[in-house]
């Protein structure tokens, strides 16, 4: 069985916006925990994680699961809700205690290594990161870039499939990655942040049968763009997939990367969304591919 965790559900805004006033963020302010989403990313568990924004550590508390046996780490691109350095320096935190004087008693293992794949900019500023100051050789990172369509093996369960996402806006013309996973013949398509889909991935897509799909709304209601989807255009993206057999129709299918402006509070949006065969994705949301249901 495979287990995926969406850790974080949320657009670049947050859900709500901390720093927005209107109707929309303070009635999410006002909703219970539920209704909260940090900056999308999602952990293939245990070992496999996808983005490491700035609000990770916390995402993995309420999740409640463990950041320790990440040995990869895929970053889709380089803006700051996807790709935040600083937060792998709280590997240190692990080095410290076995430099420091600690109880006797208490045995704390080694690091692991962790392997950080991206394209140019995230692998840039990477190595930037781990060479400003002084030399952060002790954190343990390797760097690695990917090439779109150039797959690579993580272990011997696991492949890993770079893909071109749309994701052009004002600000940077950078080539971002959705991600295929392939472990133990089950295979996973992680699509935010994406406009409608590049023709190059079409094509590249069609070697598979996805049995799982998390895919970007973030416009929700409003617009897409060709930088973004919204919930129609991802149900129209459903709809192609099952039409061109690359997923099937009890495939699971989830949104993502959702913002308080333009999508609806998640006790609305998920059950209007079932009607159309597609989840809400919401944080701490577990999706397993195999014979447990999903919860
Ligand atoms: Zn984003
Ligand atoms: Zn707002
Ligand atoms: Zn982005």
């Amino acid at each position: 069985m495979i287990r995926f965790l969406l850790l974080g559900t949320g657009s670049a805004d947050l859900y709500p916006s901390p720093w927005c006033a209107c109707d929309y963020c303070a009635r999410a302010r006002e909703q219970e925990p539920y209704e909260f989403r940090g900056f999308s990313c999602a952990l293939l568990y245990p070992d496999v994680l996808i983005d490491c924004p700035p609000d990770l550590p916390h995402l993995a508390f309420r999740a409640g699961v463990e950041l320790y046996k990440v040995n990869h780490l895929l970053i889709t691109h380089s803006h700051h809700d996807h790709f935040s350095p600083q937060v792998l320096l709280l590997r240190r935190s692990v080095i410290w205690a076995q430099k420091g004087t600690i109880p006797e008693s208490l045995f704390v293992p080694q690091l692991t290594s962790l392997t950080v794949y991206g394209n140019g900019p995230v692998t840039d500023q990477c190595r930037n990161f781990l060479k400003e100051e002084a030399s952060k050789w002790d954190l343990k990172i390797d760097v690695k870039r990917l090439k779109p369509f150039e797959p690579v093996s993580l272990d011997a369960r696991t492949v890993c499939h770079p893909l071109l996402a749309a994701h052009r806006t004002a600000f940077s013309s950078e080539e971002c990655f959705l991600y295929v996973l392939e472990r133990d013949g089950k295979t996973i398509l992680y699509a935010a942040d994406t406009g409608w889909l590049p023709e190059a991935t079409w094509e590249y897509l069609r070697q598979f049968s996805l049995d799982l799909v998390v895919v970007d709304a973030t416009y929700g209601m409003a617009p897409a763009t060709d930088a973004h989807l919204n919930i129609s255009e991802a149900c129209r993206l459903r709809a192609t997939f099952l039409n061109n057999g690359l997923m099937k129709e009890d495939s699971l299918f989830v949104l993502t990367h959702l913002s308080p402006h333009w999508t609806p509070p998640h006790r609305l949006l998920a059950p209007a969304l079932e009607k159309e065969g597609v989840m809400a994705g919401r944080d701490g949301l577990w999706l397993t591919i195999g014979d447990r249901p999903n919860s």
